[in-house]
């Protein structure tokens, strides 16, 4: 930990949890930025993981999928039904949804990279459990790590709780910047509540937040 109390990094921050005793971490950090074969090294260490109870219902590893070296990178929570028999992020209703999000803001899926904080189903999608996250969550830091994105757009409230380590809702964090180890997080409604709740007014909170990251990544 520095001085002022903050991880710097996200290596340092992957070896405190080791010293703490999170298990199975895998191989040593990889290099911030590396890329493909940095993210390709993460997978073999997740291997067919049996490291949590959510292993039990899946049919899929759902790693994340895009762009090794993207730009902006999206978190959401966990695979639904669909994510978990194609092994695959957001590919439902809420996927295609995502896709219009990705493009409203003149970027393709391609040039994005999406992943979950959990990359296994959480029976009946339910939210993921604190151990459940506690265990999965190192791989993500990792594969972060590995594509090094300008920003981090986290989708809902159980992926913006955990990258920023609070108990603040989705309402009261959307529209703000916040950080994660240095790189800096818009977290915004998940594709499944906006079109559980297809507002004028949630549109145009997400539009608004989608800008904002855009802008971001074009400074
Ligand atoms: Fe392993 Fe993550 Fe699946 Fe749990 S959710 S079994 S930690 S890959």
């Amino acid at each position: 930990m520095t001085n002022d109390g903050t991880w710097g990094d996200l290596a340092e921050w992957v070896a405190y949890l080791k010293e703490i005793g999170v298990r199975d971490l895998g191989a040593a950090p990889v290099v911030r930025g590396a890329g493909i074969e940095a993210l390709a090294l993460v997978r073999d260490d997740l291997g067919e993981c049996t490291r949590c109870k959510l292993h039990a219902g899946r049919t899929k590893i759902v790693f994340g999928v895009g762009n090794s070296h993207a730009k902006l990178m999206f978190v959401g929570e966990g695979p639904g039904a669909e994510e978990d028999a194609r092994g695959e992020p957001f590919v439902g209703r809420a996927g295609k949804k995502l896709d219009e999000m990705i493009g409203a803001i003149g970027l393709s899926r391609a040039e994005v990279y999406i992943a979950n904080i959990v990359k296994c189903r959480p029976p009946k999608n339910r939210d993921p459990e604190k151990d459940e996250i506690e265990t999965c969550f190192p791989f993500l830091i990792r594969q972060i790590e590995a594509i090094a994105p300008k920003v981090i757009v986290a989708l809902g409230s159980p992926a913006a709780k955990t990258l920023l380590g609070t108990r603040t809702g989705i309402t009261r964090l959307r529209g703000h910047w916040h950080d994660f180890h240095g790189i800096p997080v818009m977290p915004t409604f998940h594709p499944a509540y906006l079109l559980r709740v297809y507002t004028k007014e949630n549109r145009t909170k997400v539009w608004e937040d989608l800008k904002a990251a855009r802008a971001r990544i074009d400074e």
